[in-house]
């Protein structure tokens, strides 16, 4: 409180009006007394000379008349002071007030001594005969050009002293009334003027504890105004800078969280400083915990912490691949070094490039499967052409037989070709579908028959439970054909002779279920999931003909139905395989 502008200014004009005010009041009493003094002296020393002009007659026809003590006393009563009548020798010869026997000579008195000189003398001085601070004057009493005493009057200062103490008084209230008002004044003006600073200094205290104050704060007309008006440009300017950053920041973090590859950004010793959601689920790590943590906790690969490394040792940008064995994700890495601004932090970006790994296996097994399938026929083909320049076109019987080889192993050749060309053409959505409401148990029976014999000559029993009076399909006859045709073609494929296979139909809510059961070798849970995928081939089964595209062109055809299809097997038991097609 001591400190501040208001208490000063308060005190200050206080002390300020008390300083003034005493010194005006010393100076003021001191002069007052000094008149008082005078103006006393001038009325006494003429009370004096008339009272000694009233005495010369008598004096100067007795010298010493008895009665000066009676006289004294009677002119005392008069002028109301003490009247002594002193001799020029300095014998006292008449007093008022004293016993005129027990009192010295007076020619030492000063007042006396100079009244004799100079014809007036005065002077100031305690009393110890009357007890109090006492005024005398003296005159000569002159008669005919003859001193012949002096008459002394003295009178107590008292009077004076009470006048002077009253006046005293009278400024002391003064004074205190003064400096009540200079007080009272002295606040309200210092009041009124720290109130632009006060609001100044609220605004700015409530701008730094948290955001930006909307209006601005009022200015006054005087230097604080100006202080004021400078503070709210300032505020407009920050609003609109931090308004610019803020726009600037949501448009970083809008691309950084919607870009689909991972970004972190690390310091110079490994914590992690920022990440984007995409990162955050790639390594399946908690928000929360990831800002601090460091890059081996987050990315937990080593390989990507040595990038980091690299890249901070040597300053240039680093990449690598890695596969996160949890997930099962195969990750591009690549860091780059944020330079001197941002105090030795690296930038990490991570692709998800699993996809581009299994199309790029795929398409190398599907290189190496087709090869596969084509040199099997090929070489069959070169055997059968050599055998049959060798000499057995001599032998006719012999070379029938090699020519309705030569005639399997083209069909084989074909079957591939087509199915390729088929499935370019269904994923390139080349292929129309003519959609009808079509009985279920139609689409069965047709493709049994289409199959019987196949299925005989495999000694598989093949039939159906399909009932005849399920709901009409919305479906292409040809195309969900394919599908059971290749269906019940691989089950009869890889069911062992002696097994059976079952197709089914039943109503489930708004579709119904189709379903192809074999007693075949099954498939493995983990090769369950693959199947649908182009070109795949369960390993056990390369050596049987296939070019894995068979199950994709039927995941194809079903989707493009709006249905779904899947499988479910146990190896050794058997395989089921289910489609469903909507109501018509
Ligand atoms: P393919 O031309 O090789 O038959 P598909 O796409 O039709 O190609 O099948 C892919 C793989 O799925 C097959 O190679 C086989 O390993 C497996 N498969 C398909 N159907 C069956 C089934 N009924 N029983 C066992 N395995 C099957």
């Amino acid at each position: 409180m001591f400190r501040s502008i208001r208490w000063r200014i308060t005190v200050s004009f206080a002390l300020l009006s008390l300083l003034s005010l005493l010194v005006l009041g010393l100076v003021l009493s001191g002069v007052l007394r000094q008149t008082y003094i005078e103006r006393l002296e001038a009325q006494m020393t003429a009370e004096a000379r008339l009272l000694g002009d009233t005495l010369a007659p008598a004096l100067a026809a007795a010298g010493s008349p008895a009665d000066l003590d009676e006289r004294a006393r009677h002119w005392s009563g008069l002028l109301d002071a003490r009247v002594t009548i002193v001799a020029v020798d300095g014998t006292v010869l008449g007093e008022s007030h004293e016993q005129r026997a027990q009192m010295g000579n007076h020619a030492n008195r000063p007042e006396i001594a100079v009244a004799l000189d100079d014809g007036q003398g005065s002077s100031t001085r305690f009393s110890s005969t009357i007890g109090q601070q006492m005024m005398y004057t003296a005159v000569p009493i002159v008669s005919g050009g003859q001193t012949l005493g002096v008459v002394r009057l003295a009178m107590p200062l008292q009077a004076v002293e009470s006048s002077v103490a009253q006046i005293q008084g009278i400024l002391t209230t003064a004074t205190l009334v003064i400096m009540a008002l200079t007080v009272l004044l002295a606040a309200f003006v210092s009041y009124r003027t720290t109130r632009p600073v006060r609001k100044l200094t609220e605004a700015v205290r409530q701008m730094a504890a948290g955001p930006l104050i909307d209006s601005p704060v009022a200015a006054s007309r005087d230097e604080v105004g100006e202080l004021t008006q400078a503070f709210n440009a300032m505020s407009v300017q920050l609003h609109e800078q931090i308004h610019t950053l803020q726009t600037e920041e949501a448009k970083l973090s809008g691309v950084l969280q919607k870009m689909t590859d991972g970004v972190l950004i690390v310091d110079q010793v490994g914590r992690v400083q920022l990440m984007n959601a995409a990162a955050e689920q790639m390594f399946s790590v908690d928000p929360a915990a990831v800002l601090g943590a460091s890059l081996i906790q987050v990315v937990q690969h080593h390989l990507a912490v040595e990038m980091w490394q690299r890249c901070q040792n040597t300053g240039e940008s680093q990449s690598t691949d890695f596969e996160l064995r949890p997930m099962r994700r195969w990750l591009a890495g690549s860091a780059v070094s944020l330079g001197p601004h941002l105090s030795g932090s690296t930038l990490l970006l991570f692709e998800d490039v699993t996809r581009q790994r299994q199309t790029k296996r795929l398409r190398r097994d599907f290189i190496s499967n087709v090869s596969h399938e084509l040199r099997t026929p090929l070489a069959a083909l070169k055997a059968l052409t050599e055998t049959l320049q060798d000499g057995a076109l001599n032998d006719p019987p012999a070379a029938q037989r090699f020519l309705a080889q030569m005639e399997t192993e083209v069909d084989s050749l074909s079957l591939m070709v087509t199915e390729l060309l088929e499935l370019s053409r269904i994923e390139s959505n080349r292929v129309p579908l003519k959609l009808h409401p079509t009985r279920p148990v139609d689409l069965v029976e047709s493709t049994i028959g289409r199959l019987a014999l196949q299925a005989e000559r495999a000694q598989l029993r093949l039939f159906h439970t399909c009932p005849p009076e399920l709901p009409l399909v919305l479906a292409d006859e040809t195309r969900i054909q394919q599908v059971l045709v290749n269906l019940v073609h691989n089950a009869i494929k890889f069911t062992p002779p002696g097994g059976q296979i079952v197709v089914g139909a039943e109503r489930q809510e708004s579709a119904v279920i189709f379903c192809v059961r074999d007693t075949g070798v099954g498939i493995a849970a983990d090769e369950l999931a693959r199947i649908f995928e182009r070109f795949y081939k369960v390993d056990r089964s390369r050596a049987t003909s296939g070019t894995g595209l068979g199950l994709a062109i039927v995941r194809h055809l079903v989707k493009t139905h709006g249905g779904q299809v899947w499988a479910e097997s146990e190896p050794g038991q058997g395989s089921s395989f289910y489609f469903t097609l909507p109501l018509a």
